[in-house]
């Protein structure tokens, strides 16, 4: 469930993701075409000004009268310039077109342009605030002539619109700000990337650049209504995958087969233990393990209903070896001492596709308390065997490590004797069906008295199974058969009153280990 919570997750954090990239890369593209406007328009108008001065000086010689009307002329008819004047070498101001000289100004570093004619400075006013730029057109023939710019002229008029709270635009020449919009208040932003977006513009002809900053606060205001709708798209993206997800587990957890694999891991899958009597001497021999699934609210599942669904999904395997696994922890103890008490499991055919079986026999008992030469395996005779020689020698190899083997449900299969005969098992169990046509049908009689005539004949041992009543066990113990097994005598028993049976049938054996097998 945490996993597909997880998953549904995954849509909300790449559509925040999304979100979030798509509004810096529009909010950063947005300020890098409001700097390069800005810096196009500082540039344009300082060089309509150098322009207008390389015009007029031809026609200013100095502070005469002639020189002052023509920069009167020239400074009313360019926009960008407020005054013009005439300087001395040392930068003083001689004349202005307002016909005074001589006020006093703070002038910063001035710099060399491209055009070396011009150098370019900051103006900084004595008792004002605003700035100006300075541009200096030296002369070969006359004194230099200098251009003032009131800052303001250099960016464009508009801007105040654009600078709410949280943003800036600042034109600063080599590292000295000329001008700055910012929100009235507002010491401007530094280019914090966790904080701030910035674009830092430079210009190739004069050395101002533009820096135009926003505070990504700012920004989720702009884009509200895109990540509203950006957000509820992606709730609902997530209400559908968890939808998606409940359903899917849903239909798996009705999934007999997902059910199934689980019961198993959850140890669900138990042992019942049905008895096996020596008809001769009463004495119990062993018993027979029968899978049960106890569901955790108590009720138990019969074989019936999952050993198909086992067989055929191939968990038959992995509930084999749970099912072994139990037998020793819950009744393995009972065993020790007990060499006659034997447990037989039911195989599958598929079983005897490769030797992996025994393999696996061996590592579950070799250290157990249950020895190999306690284990019987049934193969039942109701599927045909795959391959009928491999079946034979993993067989062998079984009974060479002391393990039996029988044939199951004998009579019921197509194999017929000769199948039997080629597998060389050590017991056979007749089928039920037989053993409940005893008093009524005499084929029935037959074919048990030729099944034990062929057994004596292979020196294999006979089971009885499904014996209900007391004619049958008489019947049976008459025709010489040994074994049986059947309501007549114990069901299918849980562990626990399996091992009171146990104490209770054979209370002394455990007590004498040494003592013979001899009666099973
Ligand atoms: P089976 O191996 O022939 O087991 C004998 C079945 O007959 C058992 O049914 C048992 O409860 C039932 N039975 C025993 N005595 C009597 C009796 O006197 N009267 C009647 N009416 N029935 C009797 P169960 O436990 O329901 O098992 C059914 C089948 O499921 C088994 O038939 C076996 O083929 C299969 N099975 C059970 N456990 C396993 C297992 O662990 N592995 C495999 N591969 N098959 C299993
Ligand atoms: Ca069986
Ligand atoms: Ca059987």
């Amino acid at each position: 469930m945490l996993g597909g919570i997880a998953v549904a997750c995954v849509p909300v954090l790449l559509v925040e993701y999304s979100l979030n990239t798509y509004v810096e890369r529009s909010a950063r593209a947005k300020l890098e075409s409001l700097a390069r406007g800005a810096l196009s328009l500082a540039e344009v108008r300082l060089g309509s000004v150098m322009a207008s001065l390389v015009d007029l000086s031809p026609a200013v010689d100095g502070c005469d009268q002639r020189s002052l009307e023509v920069m009167r002329k020239s400074a009313s008819t360019s926009l960008p310039i407020k005054e013009i004047g005439v300087l001395d070498e040392g930068g003083t101001t001689l004349c202005t077109n307002f016909g005074d000289g001589g006020e006093t100004r703070a002038v910063s570093r001035e710099m060399p342009l491209a055009d070396r004619r011009f150098e370019i400075s900051l103006v900084r006013f004595r008792d004002r605030a605003d700035r100006s730029i300075r541009l200096r057109l030296d002369r070969k023939n006359g004194k230099p002539l200098g251009a003032l710019i009131p800052a303001d002229f250099l960016v464009p008029d508009t801007l105040d619109g654009d600078f709410q709270e949280g943003r800036s635009l600042r034109l600063v020449l080599n590292n000295a700000e000329i001008v700055a919009a910012r929100p009235v208040g507002d010491e401007g932003l530094s280019i914090d990337s966790a904080r701030t977006i910035g674009v830092h513009l430079k210009s190739e002809r004069f050395p101002i650049s533009v820096v135009v900053e926003r505070s990504r606060a700012t920004l989720a205001g702009d884009y509200r209504d895109l990540m509203t709708v950006g957000r509820i798209g992606s709730a609902l993206i997530t209400i559908l995958a968890l939808a998606f997800a409940a359903l899917y587990l849903r239909r798996n957890s009705n999934d007999p087969l997902v059910q199934f694999r689980q019961a198993i891991a959850n140890g669900e899958i138990v042992p019942f233990f049905q008895p096996t009597i020596d008809i001769r001497s009463g004495k119990l021999v062993g018993s027979e393990v029968l899978a049960r699934w106890r569901r955790p609210d108590g009720t138990m599942v019969s074989p019936a209903q999952f050993i198909p669904l086992a067989e055929r999904s191939g968990l038959i395997y992995p509930m084999t070896h749970a099912l072994m696994k139990k037998v020793c922890l819950e009744v393995g103890a009972a065993h020790v001492g007990r060499p006659h008490i034997k447990v037989a499991f039911n195989l599958y055919a598929g079983h005897f596709v490769n030797d992996s079986i025994i393999g696996e026999l061996q590592s579950i008992f070799t250290k157990s308390p249950i020895a190999l030469s306690q284990i019987v395996l049934e193969v039942t005779e109701r599927e045909p065997l795959p391959d009928l020689d491999l079946a034979r020698d993993i067989i062998g190899r079984l009974q060479k490590l002391g393990i039996q083997v029988a044939i199951d449900d004998v009579g019921t299969g197509h194999g017929g004797l000769s199948y039997l005969m080629k597998l060389g098992v050590d017991t056979i169990k007749i089928d039920k069906m037989f053993i409940d046509a005893i008093s009524t049908e005499r084929h029935s009689q037959t074919i048990i008295e030729t099944l034990l005539e062929l057994a004596r004949t292979m020196n294999m041992e006979v089971i009885a199974e499904g014996v209900e009543s007391f004619d049958q066990v008489e019947y049976l113990r008459r025709k010489g058969v040994h074994q049986a097994q059947g309501y007549v005598f114990a069901p299918p028993l849980p562990a626990s009153s399996y091992l009171a049976l146990i104490e209770a049938m054979d209370s002394d054996a455990a007590a004498q280990p040494g003592k013979s097998s001899a009666a099973a």
